[in-house]
């Protein structure tokens, strides 16, 4: 066995069933095997099966679950709403237990450290930023989970290392144990409430990252909405230490974001002043405020000095499509948000910039514009692009001006013209597009980067004239 992959101890001569074989499962496979258990695994798509070996492939809809110890499933696929797949039912009924690749890591690393982020929104930007500080800092750091690599093809980190874990509710929900040392719940708003039976289940399924792993785990936890709140003030007293978070208002015991967003440290009673997180080019945004906030107090918890944590930050490069900025060209950015595949989450660059020359469009979600209007005032001009360019012409109804670009080729370049034709202050060429890509891409990287590509083209180009 190489040091450099994982084993899990305690499971050789057992059989563990494997339902889907995507990034997750296929390493799931891959884990199990190498640590002495028999494999039966299976995908309904064709194409996933071939990503493991043929002679482990075992429909498991047909299958005795008697000699089965587990029934290890990809997170996308549903277990109880809105239907359980079949093979889940079947599990159930045979009384095995359901889990995640996520609880077969915590098994198999049982003297590491973990740190375990969820929420709504801000998972993956949380999650890389933590492991951006620690790894400055020294740290000996694996990060993944729902986001980058899966969790069973992680490398092993020995007892001074930590994992740092992007954990989607669905994650949550069939992984058992407590594992996080540290949990970090960012925020609750409604999403994939099908999934979950509505929004008391999805509630649940988030909440379950807090379960104690022992009295010296800690909670971080958001105070900006009123499910994260409940969750606080009901889970507060469980013999272990919960601390809140607010990029809105001050909390006792916690750590805050002031109106000027200077990042105040209030975790011993006083507040002390950490930095000034609008220096911090790679976290814009008010949003971005809560996730510092919750990643500062996640590696502080680690014994990071504050130096540390302030250096971590400030070399922090950003995520790809979240407000990636690409270029600048005569003062104007260049700005890729193509993760934006919806209002709520355009509102979030809107809310940063001023003189936006809006890239938006693709396939329309329930709603299309609704709820960006107060926004209106500060776009200087609309792109239109995709499936949704006729509905949200009308959505629009001349609050500001728009062009039929159709494609992103003609968005850009439409955009490009015009941002430098009229030169505003502070002006930026904004791809967030409210809407998913499948319209015209397959996924909303792939739109992001094509966006980038163009705007590099056009930076090259200037660059050489
Ligand atoms: P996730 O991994 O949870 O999808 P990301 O970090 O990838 O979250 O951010 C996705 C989008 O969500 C960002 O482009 C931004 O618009 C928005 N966002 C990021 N952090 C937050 C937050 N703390 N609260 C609300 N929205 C956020």
């Amino acid at each position: 066995m190489s040091e450099l992959s994982l084993h899990i101890p305690g499971i050789a001569g057992g059989t563990y069933a494997v339902l889907g074989l995507g990034r997750s499962g296929a390493a799931t496979a891959e884990a199990l095997i190498r640590s002495g258990a028999r494999v039966l695994a299976w995908d309904d798509s064709e194409t996933a099966r071939a990503a493991v070996p043929a002679d482990i492939l075992v429909n498991l809809k047909d299958v005795d679950w008697t000699g089965i110890d587990a029934l290890v499933m990809s997170p996308g696929i549903p277990h109880t709403h809105p239907t359980p797949h079949p093979v889940a039912a079947a599990a159930k009924a045979a009384g095995k237990p359901i889990i995640s690749d996520i609880e077969l890591l915590a098994l198999a690393q049982p003297q590491a450290r973990f740190v375990c982020i969820t929420g709504t929104n801000g998972k993956s930007t949380t999650t890389t930023l933590i492991a951006h500080v620690l790894k400055a800092a020294g740290r000996r750091v694996e990060v993944g989970g729902n986001l980058g690599q899966a969790a069973l093809s992680l490398a092993p980190v020995g007892i001074d290392g930590i994992y740092v874990l992007e954990l989607s509710s669905y994650q949550l929900d069939i992984t058992p144990t407590p594992l996080a040392d540290i949990a970090l719940l960012l925020n609750i708003t409604p999403d994939h409430l099908d999934r979950h039976g509505g929004m008391e289940g999805y509630i649940t399924s988030k909440q379950a990252i807090l379960r104690p792993k022992g009295k010296s785990s800690i909670g971080i936890v958001g105070q900006d909405d009123a499910p994260s709140r409940a969750t606080f003030t009901a889970l507060k007293d469980q013999g272990r230490r919960l601390i809140p978070i607010s990029a809105e208002k001050p909390v006792t015991n916690g750590v805050y974001v002031d109106k000027d967003g200077r990042l105040i440290d209030a975790l011993k009673g006083a507040s002390v002043t950490v930095l000034d997180l609008k220096s911090i080019a790679s976290l814009p945004g008010k949003h971005n405020w809560q996730n510092a906030a919750a990643a500062y107090v996640a590696v502080k918890a680690l014994g990071l000095q504050p130096e540390e944590i302030v250096a971590g930050f400030q070399s922090y490069p950003g995520l790809a499509h979240r407000q990636e900025l690409v270029a600048t060209m005569g003062g104007i950015r260049y700005i890729n948000d193509s993760k934006a595949t919806n209002a709520d989450a355009a509102e979030k660059a809107l809310a940063c910039y001023d003189n936006i020359y809006w890239i938006i469009g693709g396939k329309p979600k329930e709603g299309g514009l609704a709820g960006l209007e107060p926004y209106y005032g500060k776009i200087r001009h609309g792109f239109l692009i995709g499936e949704a360019a006729a509905a949200f012409f009308k959505q629009i109804n001349r609050a500001f001006p728009t062009t039929m670009s159709g494609t992103l080729e003609k968005a850009v370049a439409d955009a490009h013209a015009l941002a430098q034709r009229e030169k505003k202050p502070g002006a930026v060429v904004l791809l967030s597009p409210a809407c998913a890509s499948f319209d015209q891409y397959p996924n909303f990287e792939i739109r992001g980067n094509r966006f980038r590509a163009l705007v590099e083209d056009i930076a090259g180009r200037k660059g050489a004239a």
